[in-house]
């Protein structure tokens, strides 16, 4: 299993000045994997403008190069993204970008909750551009729905997007693995993985070892479906002081 990290993602914490943007949220998350794990952790370049442009309008790319640190912070993420999604591909072995800012709110041409670009479909998109998969199917586990990810890559017809909605825990998992249950004909599989339906983030409903059961589910389906391709990159989450634990919880299930 590899770690997609680059050092920036910490160091350029002042892109904004949201939640997801704040000093203390990835610094725990690798300390946690550096501590827990045996990983090798491996590290990005920016996305390009034309990885970008496959999944944005012009003029929301330009919006956002306005700003040169979010621009810089947010191509390094979608190149992460990218990144993880190639090692997920190439390798046929579980991948987990430790990346910021998160993107499953970004549309093509807009974007709100602390995302910018679209992480998860830039990545998709670089995969279907290379010819590597024409099929995949997305579990956005994030407290939130995934609007940007359902308006760009969920218009593909052969991506499947789930965005479980169960209020309680054990039908959320149920959920989950109905849907994986009835999965064929998929190349990849892969997760916007948000941390904030945690029972002590502002969800409130799953716990640490639900992350190590959800990862399970995700390694187990990918090995029948897609000969165990499978990546997650990170969007929300935000109870700091558990945040680097349930990563590694869902990692260890995952890996
Ligand atoms: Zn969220």
């Amino acid at each position: 299993m590899k770690i997609v990290f680059h050092q920036d993602y910490v160091d350029y914490a002042g892109y904004a000045s949201d939640p997801a943007a704040d000093r203390g949220r990835i610094k725990p998350i690798i300390k946690e994997i550096r501590e827990k794990t045996d990983y090798e952790i491996i590290t990005p370049e920016p996305a390009t403008e034309e990885d970008i442009l496959r999944a944005h309008s012009e003029r929301h790319l330009k919006r956002i190069k306005h700003n040169n640190n979010l621009y810089y912070i947010a191509s390094l993420a979608a190149g992460g993204a990218i990144k993880t999604a190639e090692i997920a591909y190439d390798n046929k072995e579980a991948a987990f970008g430790v990346i910021r800012p998160p993107g499953h709110h970004a549309s093509a041409d807009s974007c709100w909750g602390f995302c910018f670009f679209n992480n998860m479909s830039i990545s998709m998109l670089k995969l279907i551009a290379d010819k590597k998969i024409e099929t995949a199917f997305i579990l956005d586990f994030d407290l939130h729905t995934g609007d940007g990810n359902i308006n760009i890559i969920g218009q593909n017809p052969n991506i499947k997007i789930l965005n479980p909605r169960s209020p309680e825990r054990v039908g959320y998992l149920e959920e989950i693995d109905e849907t994986f249950k009835s999965l064929k004909n998929i190349d990849i599989i892969a997760a916007s993985a948000g941390f904030d339906e945690y029972v002590l983030d502002w969800g409130g409903t799953l716990t640490t070892e639900d992350y190590n059961t959800i990862g399970k589910m995700m390694k187990e389906y990918s090995l029948e479906l897609c000969e165990g391709r499978r990546y997650a990159i990170l969007e929300g989450g935000y109870y700091f002081e558990h945040l680097g634990i349930n990563v590694v919880s869902f990692c260890k299930g995952f890996e």
